[in-house]
C-alpha cells in the first residue's frame, strides 16, 4: 500500500485505487487522532469505552482530511446485509456489514480491530461500496452478498469491479482452535500449519467467484496483530478501532 499523509493523519492507499479519477478512499492507522489510552490516538470506535468527545473529534479529523462532505457507517454485526446510501445521510445509519452509494462527498467507513475491510469500485458507472468480513463474514460469503448487491441495486457489472482488501489479520495469527464447529469444512483447503488459516485467500477467491477479475484485486497483505501501527482486537483486547473509508468526489 502507498503512506501518505494528509492534515497530520497517517494515510495508507491501494496502489490501484489511488490513480482513479473521482474515487477516494483511505486506511486509517491508530495514529493522528486525540484518544488516550487503549484508545490512543485515532480511534474511530464509539462502543469500545473511549470519550465520546474524542471519537466525534477523530471522525472529523479523518473527514477532513480526506475532503469529504460527511461519513457514514453503520452498525456492524457479522452479517450480510448491505445498506444503498444516498443524497444526504450522515454519521450512524442502521445495522449492515456493508455500505455503497452513487453518490458524490460522502465517506463510507468500515472500523476495525482485525477484520477486513473490502473496498469496491465500479469506475466507470461511478458506484463504491465498503464491506465488513470478519471470519463470519468469510462463513457467510459476504464478499458475494456485497458484489450481489452492487449488482441489483447500481447495475454493475462484477468484471468492472476493483477491489481492496485491507490490513487486517494475517495467517500468522488468525488462529482457529475451534475451526471444527466455527468454519465450514471446505475452509480446511485454506489451512495452513496448526490450526492457522488464510483469510486473506479466503476473500480473494470469494470476490473472484463472484465475477470480479483477480487482476483487479489488491491484497494490502498486512497484519494488524503484527504491525503495530493497527488497533488489535487479538493483541489487546481493549482497544481502539481504525478504519477504511472510500467514497466519491
Ligand atoms: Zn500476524
Amino acid at each position: 500500500m502507498l503512506r501518505e499523509q494528509e492534515n497530520g493523519l497517517p494515510l495508507l492507499r491501494f496502489v490501484a485505487l489511488a490513480g482513479m479519477e473521482g474515487v477516494v478512499h483511505a486506511v486509517t492507522t491508530r495514529h493522528g487522532g486525540v484518544s488516550q489510552g487503549a484508545h490512543a490516538s485515532l480511534n474511530l470506535g464509539h462502543s469500545n469505552g473511549d470519550d465520546p468527545a474524542a471519537v466525534a473529534a477523530n471522525l472529523e479529523r479523518l473527514r477532513q482530511a480526506l475532503g469529504l462532505e460527511r461519513l457514514v457507517w453503520a452498525q456492524q454485526v457479522h452479517g450480510t446485509g448491505m445498506l444503498g446510501v444516498g443524497g444526504s445521510e450522515s454519521g450512524l445509519i442502521g445495522q449492515a456489514d456493508g455500505l455503497a452509494t452513487d453518490q458524490p462527498g460522502v465517506g463510507l467507513l468500515i472500523k476495525q480491530a482485525d477484520c477486513q475491510a473490502v473496498v469496491l469500485v465500479a469506475p466507470q458507472r461511478r458506484v463504491v461500496a465498503n464491506l465488513h468480513i470478519g471470519w463470519r463474514g468469510n462463513v457467510h460469503n459476504m464478499a458475494q452478498a456485497g458484489v450481489r448487491f452492487l449488482r441489483e441495486r447500481y447495475g454493475v457489472d462484477p468484471a468492472e469491479l476493483w477491489a481492496g482488501i485491507s490490513p487486517s489479520l494475517g495467517s500468522c495469527c488468525a488462529e482457529f482452535v475451534n475451526h471444527a464447529t466455527e468454519l465450514p469444512e471446505d475452509f480446511l483447503r485454506y489451512r495452513l500449519w496448526g490450526d492457522n488459516f488464510d483469510l486473506w485467500q479466503i476473500t480473494m477467491d470469494q470476490l473472484t467467484e463472484a465475477g470480479v477479475p483477480i487482476q483487479q484485486i489488491e491484497m494490502s497483505a498486512m497484519c494488524t496483530r503484527c504491525a503495530g501501527q493497527f488497533f488489535s482486537y487479538r493483541r489487546e483486547g481493549v482497544t481502539g478501532r481504525f478504519g477504511t473509508v472510500v467514497g466519491l468526489r
